[in-house]
């Protein structure tokens, strides 16, 4: 297993997480055999947004003594009142489903209070009006939780949220889909019309909002990485080409900020399916041919896929443009966390001898040569 750190928190995240929606009113040897065979792989972050006692009392009995090998994001304000899963943005409400949470776990702490379903400018005023942010910070005061985070589809509203300085983690919706639709989209409810939209280029808001979160250090974990499973299948995916759930992680896995895919799983066997991402080739990762068709072979723009090796003095050209990317949000203050992973880059752009073969297997036009001498030169 690989592990990323979650920004300025001291936890580190397996790339691969557990999402654990599919657990949900299944009987407790599945959650067990899940649960089990999610930790013996060395997988150590899930998300549990799920309200319900049963599904969380099985997760808290099947993680038992290995509690501490889980870092878990639970929610506040993910609730059951009218419907199966809810939301409230009501102190009270929240408090008494968050505390159950702790309950049902069996535990006294969760790693990561989630602000849940931040998809709205009224969601964003709710949780500042009523409490429900000084609830979360003082919880992470008293060491009940160890980092905030939020769950958002909505770039322009957690983007806000983000800019309050309150977040340490974001888990966001992350697919080639649905980084091609507009900001102002709502992803979820128009799902079953993407296949109608013309894709023209990877929306500009929500890169700006990954590198943002790189720039800030708030990691990012990542949901719908497969689309629903809609981007598995040539019929329903909006590409209309089946992608591999290697190359859907693999996607998600490269844009900047992002820590760990967190991907459902319901058997031992699924979990196993899910790691399997790291034992793919480069070649079997590659995600260029979906995409390609949609970016537009004359962007200039990096979609860091790696397309464009192998460069002869072993730059990895995505990293590199991927930091310069970053840093050219603001010049003037570039993060000195950005300069460490550069400068921890076994090659940098000062290595480049401008060979150009890279360029000519990149299918977006991006002026390497050009970028490697800005990376030197800014770094
Ligand atoms: S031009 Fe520079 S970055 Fe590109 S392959 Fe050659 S040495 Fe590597
Ligand atoms: S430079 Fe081109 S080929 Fe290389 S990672 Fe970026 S987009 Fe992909």
């Amino acid at each position: 297993m690989d592990y990323r750190k979650i920004g300025k928190t001291g936890l580190s995240a397996s790339v691969i997480g557990l999402g654990s929606e599919h657990l949900d009113n299944k009987p407790y040897a599945v959650v067990e055999e899940t649960i089990h065979a999610a930790l013996d792989q060395g997988i150590n972050i899930m998300d549990l947004f799920m309200p319900g006692d049963e599904v969380r009392q099985n997760i808290g009995k099947a993680l038992g003594n290995r509690r501490k090998e889980m870092i878990i994001q639970g929610h506040i304000g993910s609730v059951d009142l009218s419907e199966q899963y809810d939301v409230s943005r009501d102190l009270a409400t929240c408090q008494h489903y968050f505390e159950k949470l702790l309950k049902n776990l069996d535990t006294d702490y969760i790693d990561v209070g989630m602000l849940f379903f931040m998809d709205s400018d009224e969601a964003l005023e709710q949780i500042f009006a009523n409490g429900i942010v000084d609830y979360a910070l003082e919880l992470k005061r008293k060491g009940i939780i160890r980092a905030i985070g939020t769950s958002s589809h909505n770039p322009v509203v957690a983007r806000k949220l983000l800019e309050t300085g309150v977040v340490d983690l974001m888990m966001f919706s992350i697919n080639p889909a649905f980084d091609m639709t507009p900001a102002g989209t709502d992803v979820l409810s128009t799902m079953e019309e993407l296949s109608e939209q013309q894709y023209v280029t990877i929306d500009p808001v929500r890169a700006e909002l990954y590198k943002y979160c790189e720039q800030q250090e708030i990691a990012i974990t990542v949901m719908k990485t497969l689309g629903g499973g809609r981007l598995l299948s040539a019929e329903h995916s909006p590409f209309k080409k089946a992608m591999t759930v290697a190359q859907c992680v693999h996607y998600a896995l490269t844009r900047p900020g992002v820590v760990s895919t967190m991907i459902g799983c319901q058997s031992a066997k699924q979990v196993e399916e899910a790691v399997g991402y790291l034992h793919t080739t480069e070649q079997q990762r590659d995600y260029m041919e979906i995409i390609r068709n949609y970016q537009g072979e004359g962007s200039g723009q990096c979609v860091y896929c790696n397309h464009c090796q192998p460069c002869p003095v072993d730059i990895d050209i995505a990293m590199v443009n991927k930091y310069l990317d970053i840093a050219l949000l603001d010049t003037a203050n570039v993060p000195p966390s950005i300069r460490q992973h550069y400068n921890a880059l076994p090659a940098t752009g000062a290595d480049c001898i401008a060979c150009g073969s890279c360029e000519d297997k990149c299918p977006f036009s991006v002026p390497i040569i050009r970028n490697m001498e800005r990376a030197r030169d800014l770094f």
